[in-house]
């Protein structure tokens, strides 16, 4: 959808004001934790961020970028074998991802558990591609953002925090870091003209009636869309307002649609061609 369409859909909407008081929290976190980084003398920034909303595609279609680096040639893409990732495991050949498992959520532990566990398995599960995911639950509470934790792996499942840190309309924000030059250029260690992924990072909005199985907010439907974020992907459809001007559709529907539409926990063709196009080879690219 194009930025134009994205705006006058917003305006219909109403919620241009809204979406800008969450980019600027956003950038506001960002920017507080890059400081610190380079304070700290580590390799990485905070460098984007897709967001995914109840309704409000303006947050959603647009891709925010934390540092203007006169150039937008991202995603970035995590690179085979990259020793850097200590967090990968055993030879960064492979992807590793970790559940933070404390909240407060009024969902039992386990089922909790089992819904982060089985998307990441579905998109494990596709035949094209090889990334040996490995991971589970991680008692310690984790997030380099909010500056919680070092990385703990390739993709991590952070947790619940309240709508204040994203904003009420915000399901869930995925950030990628990626690695950085001295200078605080990207790496590009493969030459494959992409910035090389450190980490990703996803946090999910404690704001909504989070279930499993049906009824308000699916956590499988939003951490099987969140993990496609750390797996590289970006959103994918075109939003519209159906005739009666009240409720939002895509065209085609799937996972990576840029905001919630009721439970997906399938794969969708649009969604295997990118994971395919982007995963097929590995480790071999
Ligand atoms: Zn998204």
């Amino acid at each position: 959808m194009s930025l134009k369409n994205v705006l006058a859909l917003t305006a219909s909407l109403g919620l241009l004001a809204s979406g800008a008081a969450h980019a600027d929290d956003l950038q506001a976190l960002a920017d507080e934790i890059n400081a610190n980084l380079e304070a700290a003398g580590l390799n990485y920034r905070a460098e984007y961020a897709e967001i995914l909303t109840t309704n409000d595609v303006s947050e959603a279609a647009v891709m925010r970028f934390f540092n203007d680096r006169g150039n937008k040639q991202l995603p970035a893409d995590f690179v085979p074998g990259d020793t850097r990732r200590g967090w990968s495991s055993p030879d960064a050949n492979t992807l590793t991802w970790t559940r933070d498992a404390q909240n407060t959520l009024d969902v039992s532990p386990a089922a909790q558990s089992a819904a982060v566990a089985n998307a990441m398995a579905t998109w494990e599960s596709q035949k094209c591609s090889a990334l040996g995911l490995t991971g589970g639950d991680i008692a310690a509470i984790t997030g380099v953002l909010l500056g919680q934790s070092g990385p703990t792996a390739d993709v991590m499942h952070n947790g619940f925090y309240p709508a204040g840190l994203f904003g009420p309309s915000t399901l869930a924000v995925t950030v990628t870091f990626i690695f950085i030059n001295p200078d605080t250029s990207p790496t590009d260690i493969n030459g494959d003209g992409l910035p090389d992924t450190a980490f990703r990072e996803i946090y999910y909005n404690d704001g909504f009636g989070w279930a499993t199985g049906g009824g308000n907010i699916d956590i499988e439907t939003v951490a099987l869309h969140e993990a496609g974020h750390g797996l590289s992907q970006a959103h994918f459809g075109t939003a519209f307002l159906d005739s009666g001007g009240g409720k939002l559709h895509f065209a085609p529907r799937a996972v990576m649609n840029a905001a919630y539409s009721g439970i997906q926990h399938d794969i969708k063709g649009t969604d295997k061609g990118g994971h395919c196009s982007l995963w097929g080879d590995w480790p071999n690219n």
